[in-house]
Order: C-alpha cells, then structure tokens, then sequence
C-alpha cells in the first residue's frame, strides 16, 4: 500500500459498533467480569481505547515497536528523560526547542543529569562530545528556527557504537517526511501540537519507540506519572492525522516557492529552508526527507529587532502566533517571542539572528502568502507610521 491509502486505512472502524468515526470513549474506568477478567481496559489513566487508537496509529506511521499519546509534547518529553537516572548524561543538538532547552538547563540538572549541547549538523561534532557516561543522544531534524539538518543514519551508528540510545524530536517533519526508527533510532517523540493535529486546536505529544523493553519502562512511566492524552483530544490528534497528507503535501510545496521568493529579495538577508539546494545539508535532507517541510526563516540584511517587529506587525494573512503546524500561516520572532528565554550567546552562537522571522506556511494559495509578505517587507522602505513596541 502507498502510504496515503496506509494512513486511512491505518485508522480502524470501531470493531463493537462498526463506527467509521473512532469513538470517543469518555469514561475513567471499566467494569470487569472478575478481578483481572476485563476486555483489556482497567482504568483510564494506563489505557483507554481512543487513545490506544492514536497510540497505535503512530506507531505504524513511525514503524517502531510501541506508541504512547501525552497531554503535551512536552509530557512526552518529560517520560522519555524519566527513563534516565542521576550520573547519566544527554548529549544534544545545540538549538533544541525552547522548552526542551530549560528542561535540560533549569529541570533535569537538578536530578544530577548533565547535557552537553553540540551542533550535531557537523557529525565530527557528536564523535567529539560523546562520553561514556552519554545515555541519550538528542536530535531534532530540522531544528527551528534556523532550519539546520543532522544526517539521522550516520548519528545513528555512533549512537550504535557506543551504546547509546538516539532520540529523535520528529516534530518538525511527521512521520509522513521522515521515519527515524527505520534509519537507526531508538525513540521518537512528537509535539502532534504541530503538524499531526494541525489545526492548531489541541496540544498533545507523543512517543514511539523501538523495543519491548522500552515499551514496558515507557507505559509504566505513563501510567505512573499520569500525563496521559486525553479520549477528546486523542480523537482530535486522530482527526488531523487523518488529513496529514494532504496538508503536508501543500505546506510543503508552498514553503519551496515562498523560500525560492525570499531568497531574491533585496532587503533579506539567509533565507534558512532545506529544500534550497543553497542550505549546507541539503543533500543530508534530500536523502533522509521526502520534502523538506513547512518551516521557513530568514533574516534581514538590517539585522535588528526593531526591523523584524515592523515585518511580523505587517503581514495581514501570515498571523503573529507562536507554534507552528496549522492550516493557517503563521510568523513568529523569535527572540522576542518563542526563544527569549534562550541565553542571547547561546541564540548567536546557534545562528540565530536578531531579525530572523520564522514563517509557519499553511494551506492557502502561495500567490497570495507571498503577494503577502511582500507589503510587509516594502514596509522597510516607508518610515515607520506608528510606534513599535520592542518587547525586550
Ligand atoms: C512544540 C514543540 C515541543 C513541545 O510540544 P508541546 O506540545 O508544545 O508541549 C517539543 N519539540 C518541538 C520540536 C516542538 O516544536
């Protein structure tokens, strides 16, 4: 089967009904036969159907051994790191989401768990900072804003190597562009937030892994922890993954023609998007990515806060929101916005610019996303009508 007819069918009819839509199964317990006799259902909080649908289905996208749905990506991610213990260490790709950054800065150094941060985009990098202590390597592929690509496979051996497990943050591609676990990792977490809901109305997460015994210490870390997906938003996630390819297709395809438009605009800068042939590791992605996803940012050659706020206050269809995913476009700034939280070297030393703009492309005709961009960009050349607030 192609995967397009794999996705649907992926998602079952409801076996005691025949409902073609999963139900909703909104209920905290179930009632059993005689203790430990029950159909496979005890209490919500460990399993529930709606969401082991949705646990299943990612799974099968993902092809790994076992998928679990969180109440956010970032429970998700929280799991995940409850598989280490105090002494061990995480070795990361240098421009991690946000959160993901205080996690391992503000949270889990408090537990005795240490991160070294590298630019895995250079694989020389990743040989160079793994200790024997390493338990996790950390990757995102492409990281946001700046779009940067680590080759998954050849990350994947050294990981091998060295007994260590890869974690890969699929966020940003969904299994529909890339699958990890076939090329070498060992979990594989999701913000579904972003593209796998993708109408940018449920906040959800999501992990895979690869083994029977990951499977067994993630489910238990589920169920003990308790930040389970719940039956609503599962159906939600499962809804929007239903719709996936169709919408990825054309984010994609009108990301391509935006990046290609920036990148002869006068007053732009870097236009950072992996599907152009000038991005540094575009043959790594060209081998890994079906396309190259609906994320892109540039910068300015007037690099300052000031000019990108007068850019992110003008667009009129691209709306000014963090996350990303949707079926609307969306702008974000990021260091004032989604990344302020980020240490100002450690934001230069990840290339990421004071202007840069980080562009969310949705499903609406690309004449018009960039016939929009483009009277916000002109807006540089007009002196400045009203004040502009510089949020830092
Ligand atoms: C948004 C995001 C997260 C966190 O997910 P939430 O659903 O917002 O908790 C983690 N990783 C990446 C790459 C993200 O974009």
């Amino acid at each position: 089967m192609k995967t397009a007819t794999q996705l649907i069918h992926s998602i079952p009819v409801d076996e005691l009904t025949g409902a073609i839509s999963v139900p909703i199964y909104q209920t905290s317990t179930f009632v059993q036969e005689s203790p430990g006799i029950n159909k496979g259902f005890e209490f919500s909080r460990a399993n529930n159907p709606t969401r082991k649908v949705l646990e299943n289905l990612i799974c099968t996208l993902e092809e790994g051994y076992a998928g679990f749905a969180f109440a956010s990506g970032m429970a998700a991610i929280d799991a995940v790191l409850k598989l280490l213990k105090t002494g061990d260490e995480i070795l990361a790709v240098e421009d991690t989401y946000g959160g993901i950054f205080q996690m391992f800065n503000h949270m889990i150094e408090r537990f005795g768990i240490k991160v070294n941060f590298t630019d895995t985009s250079n694989i020389d990098n990743v040989t160079a900072a793994i200790t024997p202590k390493t338990k996790f390597i950390w990757l995102e592929s492409p990281t946001n804003p700046t779009l940067k690509i680590s080759d998954i496979k050849s990350i994947s051996k050294i990981a091998k190597q060295h007994n260590t497990l890869l974690v890969v943050d699929n966020t940003l591609c969904t299994p529909l562009l890339q699958q990890p676990i076939p090329m070498g990792a060992d979990i594989v977490i999701h913000s579904a937030t972003k593209y796998l809901a993708g109408h940018t109305d449920v906040i959800a997460g999501l992990v895979v892994v690869n083994n029977k015994s990951l499977a067994d210490q993630l489910r238990f870390n589920q169920n003990i922890s308790g930040s389970i997906l719940s039956p609503f938003e599962a159906w939600l996630t499962i809804r929007g993954i239903e719709t996936l390819y169709l919408r990825l297709e054309k984010q994609c395809s009108n990301a391509q023609s935006i990046a290609s438009w920036l990148a002869t605009h006068p007053a732009i800068d870097k236009v950072f998007y992996p599907g152009l042939a000038t991005h540094k590791n575009h043959h790594i992605a060209r081998k890994q990515q079906k396309l190259y996803g609906g994320l892109v940012s540039f910068s300015l050659k007037s690099d300052n806060i000031k000019n990108a706020i007068r850019i992110v206050n003008a667009t009129r269809l691209f709306k000014l929101a963090e996350s990303f995913g949707g079926v609307k476009s969306m702008l974000d700034h990021p260091a004032t916005m989604t990344h302020r939280n980020i240490p100002e070297d450690f934001r230069k030393r990840a290339g990421l610019q004071d202007s840069c703009i980080r562009l969310s492309v949705g499903i609406e005709d690309a004449d018009d996303l960039i016939s929009d961009l483009k009277q916000a960009l002109d807006k540089l050349n007009q002196p400045s009508g009203k004040q502009t607030t510089v949020l830092q």
